[in-house]
């Protein structure tokens, strides 16, 4: 049975530059494969400089235009945009799942998540409409909320339709105009998105697509024209990029790596920890930034531990957990493990070899759920990010020792608690490092309104990447103070 639907032929993807697909002159091109068959899929243009200027001029002439429409028009353009989302959500989740590994219900759920921040623009019109006020006799102070300008998001492999959505619906309704860098190994589906904004009835060049590696990031980054930049993708190039962008004075919210420890308490429900814990370290194989990495067991959690083991092995790779993005990323995580297990780790469930059945995937990037028991505090695994279906777990005597590793992470993006107890419930999110804290929750990602973002290394920046902080970051506030004749009674204030 096919798992997933993947292009017959590879697609030679274009830019989408002033509201046409156009095919960078002079790109090198770089194939897009599968992780699920080694095939190649696409071919994506590696764009250069002279091609990000050129979509970035064409993004500039359309913003101020784009920003004149009232919001409330530029809003029936996005109510198109939901629709045609739902309308196209299986081709969208095929090919997000086709390139970047993911079961197709898996991505079908960051389709879904990317409706959700969609609708979540849509009620920008009724949550801010401005305000003023008379502040002193006859004089009026008004506050109106106003775009950057043209800005641009650059985003990971590992969700091609939500991450995007996680910046784009909300900065072109705040009237700016926006320039997408995707991922170069998933870029296809943000293609299907641009096709879906032009059908919309987006003006030319309120939504651009620049194609490329580093050198189309750098010129975006430290572009004039650029105003604000939202990064999501490992710590490095997260601090490498809020570095450059702040240095010429630009806003920038860059989402990194993490680490993220879920404690395990000896009162935890059965049911739901096992439940949890396996569909966080396993779900999209292990590359999702909420993933679960180190599991804190406290005290004598065994019999919960070994149906946690038991729960992973069952997992059928192919058909309930997805593949890894490529072969590199395979051998990377393949070898932390070997490192693992010869610093004295015990690998209680392999994964490594482990395969579907069908001779169509064979060559695939695939390796099933693992599970490393007995890993110490200092072994490297504990404390680098794996980024694949890879669970440590580390004994701990009390609650307190538990918080005290979860403090040793340099990421925090999130952080959870297994247990039945409000007292330990509440002494975890309190204490515990990170930007988003889950109760029972293995995933504890917030829903819309509630913003999306960690702390630490996991994010360099103010604020959080959508709901109102996003509203935040895509926009600034302009304050008008008026007086039309003079007041008799006038004093400095006024
Ligand atoms: P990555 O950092 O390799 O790539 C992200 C983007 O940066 C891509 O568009 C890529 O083209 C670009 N890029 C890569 N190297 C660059 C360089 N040297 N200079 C400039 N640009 C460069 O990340 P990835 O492998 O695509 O994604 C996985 C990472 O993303 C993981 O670390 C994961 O934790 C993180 N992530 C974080 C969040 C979050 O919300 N914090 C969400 C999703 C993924």
């Amino acid at each position: 049975m096919s798992l997933v639907t993947l292009p017959r032929e590879p697609r030679v993807l274009d830019n989408l530059v002033g509201g046409a697909w156009r095919r960078p002159p002079d790109a090198t091109y770089v194939d897009v494969t599968s992780p699920y068959t080694g095939t190649v899929i696409g071919k994506v243009p590696m764009s250069d400089k002279t091609e990000v200027d050129r979509a970035v001029a064409a993004a500039k002439l359309a913003q101020p235009g784009w920003f004149a429409v009232p919001l409330k028009e530029r809003t029936q353009r996005l109510f198109q945009f939901r629709q045609l989302l739902l309308d196209h959500a299986d081709r969208l989740a095929h090919s997000a799942a086709g390139e970047a590994g993911k079961t197709v219900a898996e991505a079908r759920a960051g389709v879904m998540k990317g409706v959700e921040v969609v609708e979540f623009a849509l009620s920008i019109q009724n949550l801010d409409s401005g305000g003023s006020m008379e502040v002193s006799r006859g004089v009026t102070c008004e506050y109106r909320r106003e775009p950057l300008g043209v800005v641009a998001g650059i985003t990971p492999f590992n969700f091609p339709a939500m991450v995007p959505m996680w910046m784009f619906p909300i900065a072109i309704t705040l009237g700016n105009a926006f320039v997408l860098k995707p991922s170069e190994k998933v870029p296809l589906t943000a293609n299907l998105l641009g096709e879906l904004m032009i059908e919309a009835g987006f003006p030319p060049g309120v939504f651009t697509i620049v194609h490329g590696g580093r050198e189309a990031v750098e010129a975006l980054v430290t572009h004039d024209d650029i105003a604000a930049v939202a990064f999501v993708g490992s710590t490095p190039i997260a601090r490498k990029l809020y570095e450059m962008g702040t240095a010429r004075g630009k806003r920038v919210l860059a989402l990194g790596g993490a680490k993220n420890h879920l404690i395990v308490v000896p009162d935890a429900d059965e049911q739901v920890t096992v439940q949890g814990v396996v569909d966080s370290f396993t779900g999209c194989a292990g590359q999702r930034c909420m993933a679960a990495s180190v599991l804190v067991a406290v005290g004598d959690v065994d019999p919960l531990l070994e149906r946690i083991f038991e729960r992973a092995r069952s997992i059928e790779v192919g058909a309930s957990m997805g593949a890894i993005i490529d072969q590199g990323s395979l051998e990377r995580i393949t070898a932390a493990i070997g490192k693992a297990e010869a610093a004295g780790a015990k690998v209680v469930v392999d994964g490594r070899g482990k395969r579907p059945a069908d001779a169509e995937y064979k060559q695939g990037s695939w390796l099933g759920p693992t599970v490393l028991d007995r890993v110490s505090p200092d072994m490297e695994i504990r404390h680098t990010e794996v980024f694949g279906p890879v669970l440590t777990v580390v004994r701990v005597p009390t609650l307190k020792d538990a918080i005290a590793l979860q403090h040793q992470s340099a990421f925090g993006n999130a952080a959870s608690v297994f247990t039945t107890n409000g007292a330990v419930a509440q002494y975890v999110a309190e204490n515990a490092h990170a930007g988003m804290i889950g109760v029972n929750v293995g995933v504890p990602v917030p829903r819309e309104p509630f913003s999306f973002g960690g702390t630490q290394e996991s994010k360099f920046g103010q604020g959080d990447i959508t709901g109102h902080s996003g509203v935040e970051f895509w926009s600034h506030i302009k304050k008008i103070t008026r007086k039309w004749q003079a007041q008799a009674d006038t004093t400095w204030m006024g």
